[in-house]
């Protein structure tokens, strides 16, 4: 049993679901009945919605319902193309994705900017409108009565065959597959999945939030708008009740019951709902139950969908058989920093109130290439607060902010992190669905570019980006030490792990300044080790490192400069040995920290 499932899962993954779509080209061969050929048409046209609403709801986070009018939108454009005379199936899906994608950003993009639930409800207003639409346009689109005398289709001049309109549906949905899964699986995917868990470290990582979601948004609505042109064509007559209320609860259903956060659960979905649908006699009466059925089936008793539970069971029998997933070992990695520009951090006189509260006044810091300045104080003086500011998630109420006197203060925080800031936070952000490995490689997406048709079409651009975000990501893993962590998911690490994490994600940016938010605590001896000697060697290669940290005498050890912050401004500033000096700030601090001091000092004086 397990030396099968071993050999099972040797089978690269890709290659399962290409054999599935091989067996359903030759399915029809074996003399299917046409009622079937047509529930298998209809399920690959629903798996197509629902691979889009995927991108959308599972991997960017957003609950978007408006694939019904971007299928709609492409039904209709085909079927007046087509009266129109043009009856090119390729031109028709040329036109339909076209008008789709104008649909999809047009939807998009009021809803996206004003944020959190506003994309759900404007996409909703989008469906409800749409009959009404269809109706006002009476004339081109034949109103309720539905659009009929649509041409049959042609393929370079010829007309198509039933038969070879089922194998047009089915390369249709393969290509379109195998593209959504390169994406999902190229730097743009991981993008979404980190945008999904926290849009703070997706920005913190020069992932632009808006624009990660209407792109995901705005793609979904391809696959949606070539769905509606192989429908049109398929039936050759559409009518508004094809993309009424009930289709878009069948859309969500399906996406939910196969799993949202999955490509290929989209497929499965679109089976279980279009053949469950089929059985009931009165779709019209009990459409909206049965999928309401199916989205609470999903939800509440298996999250995750079917996707989930395939994962699940696939790890559970990993586990049972000892499988190592992804058991090509690494190479070992040179773990060398060449030289690294720092740049010259700056805030002048920066000030920030949360309300009354007067987190940060006036201050002054100043961060050097090729040196550690630390920033200490007790809980709840600004240290973190500080942080944000120079990250761009808060806008300073006065004062200004420069990296090498370029004023980086009022960008977004996506800008900043492109400027060269990268950092870690005080409570780990850690992506979900992402192994460890990925979830560094993630880091690189500020710095290096490749674009999404070269990520979807894997264009040489493409594999170029990704060698070296690969290798960048395996030496950041070695510095760090989590090299032989590289497979496990990110999210199943232990606090000092995932704080490690946190470093080599920031590292492989190649920031020119590094902030690190209480990076040691949590940390046991042996990762606290390494870190130190890893932020010493970043120094002395030339980084900016801002250290924020609790464990005094760490800070005594590593920092080059200290501040000492106390009730949001500046108390006292020097060299770690000015600071044990100053009696003033010894007092106040290690009345804070006296556990810290009770174990690790007492013996010098
Ligand atoms: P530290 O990191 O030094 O422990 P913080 O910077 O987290 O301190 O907090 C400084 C002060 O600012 C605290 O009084 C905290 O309550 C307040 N503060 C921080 N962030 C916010 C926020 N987003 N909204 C309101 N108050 C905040
Ligand atoms: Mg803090």
């Amino acid at each position: 049993m397990a030396a099968l499932w071993l050999k099972l899962r040797a089978v690269p993954g890709w290659l399962w679901p290409l054999a599935a779509g091989a067996v359903l080209l030759v399915v029809p061969l074996l003399g299917m009945s046409y009622a079937i050929t047509r529930q298998i048409e209809l399920t690959l046209i629903l798996a197509l919605i629902v691979v889009g609403l995927n991108l959308s709801l599972g991997y960017a986070g957003e609950l978007a319902m408006g694939q019904v009018a971007m299928y709609a939108a492409g039904a209709y454009t085909a079927g007046m193309v087509s009266k129109a005379g043009v009856t090119e199936l390729w031109v028709q899906l040329l036109a339909g994705a076209a008008v789709a994608l104008v649909v999809g950003l047009i939807s998009g993009i009021p809803g996206l900017r004003l944020g959190s639930w506003s994309l759900a409800m404007t996409s909703f207003f989008l469906i409800i409108l749409l009959p009404d639409v269809l109706s006002i346009f009476k004339a081109q689109t034949g109103g309720r009565n539905g659009l009929a005398g649509i041409q049959p289709p042609t393929m370079f001049g010829e007309p198509i065959s039933g038969d070879t309109y089922y194998v047009i549906l089915v390369v249709i949905t393969i290509l379109i597959f195998a593209m959504v899964r390169n994406l999902i699986v190229s730097r743009h995917g991981s993008a979404l999945r980190v945008l999904k868990q926290s849009p703070v470290l997706a920005s913190s990582m020069g992932i632009s939030v808006f624009r990660a979601k209407l792109t995901a948004y705005a793609i979904g609505a391809l696959p949606a708008g070539l769905a509606g042109v192989l429908f049109a064509n398929l039936d050759l007559f559409i009518s508004p009740e094809a993309f009424a209320f009930s289709f878009a609860m069948t859309i969500l259903a399906a996406s939910i019951f196969g799993g949202s956060a999955s490509i290929y659960g989209a497929i499965v979905g679109a089976a279980v709902l279009q053949f469950g649908m089929n059985q009931s006699t009165n779709f019209q009466q009990f459409g909206l139950i049965i999928a309401g059925a199916f989205l609470l089936l999903g939800g509440v008793a298996f999250t995750g969908g079917l996707s989930g539970l395939m994962r699940a069971l696939v790890r559970r029998a990993d586990a049972a058989a000892h499988v190592k997933v992804g058991t090509v070992r690494p190479q070992p990695v040179p773990a060398e920093i060449g030289k690294l520009d720092g740049a010259l951090l700056r805030t002048d006189q920066v000030s920030k109130a949360f309300g009354g509260n007067q987190a940060l006044s006036e201050v002054s810091v100043e961060a050097k290439p090729g040196a550690v300045t630390a920033i200490i104080g007790p809980n709840g003086s600004g240290k973190t607060t500080l942080l944000n500011m120079i990250s761009g998630f808060y806008r300073a109420d006065s004062g200004t902010i420069s990296i090498d006197s370029e004023a980086v203060q009022g960008l977004p925080a996506y800008k900043v992190a492109r400027a060269g800031v990268s950092r870690t936070f005080q409570t780990p952000n850690v992506p979900e669905k992402l192994t460890v490995l990925e979830a560094v490689e993630a880091g690189r997406y500020a710095g290096t570019r490749a674009s999404i048709l070269a990520s979807i079409l894997r264009l040489p651009s493409f594999w170029r980006t990704h060698r070296v975000d690969r290798a960048e990501a395996e030496r950041a893993l070695a510095l760090v030490g989590l090299t032989d962590q590289r497979d496990q998911m990110a999210d199943s690490l232990p606090l000092g792990n995932r704080r490690l994490l946190e470093v080599a994600r920031s590292l492989v940016a190649a920031p020119k300044v590094l902030l690190l938010d209480e990076v040691a605590s949590g940390l046991d001896e042996d990762e606290l080790d390494v870190l130190e000697s890893l932020i010493l060697r970043l120094r002395d290669a030339g980084m900016t490192v801002i250290l924020v940290e609790h464990n005094f005498q760490l800070v005594l050890r590593m920092a080059d400069e200290i501040y000492v912050l106390a009730q949001g401004a500046v108390m006292a500033h020097g060299t770690p040995a000015e600071i044990e000096r100053n009696t003033r700030v010894m007092e106040e601090y290690l009345g804070v920290t006296a556990d810290h001091n009770a174990h690790t000092g007492g013996g010098d004086e």
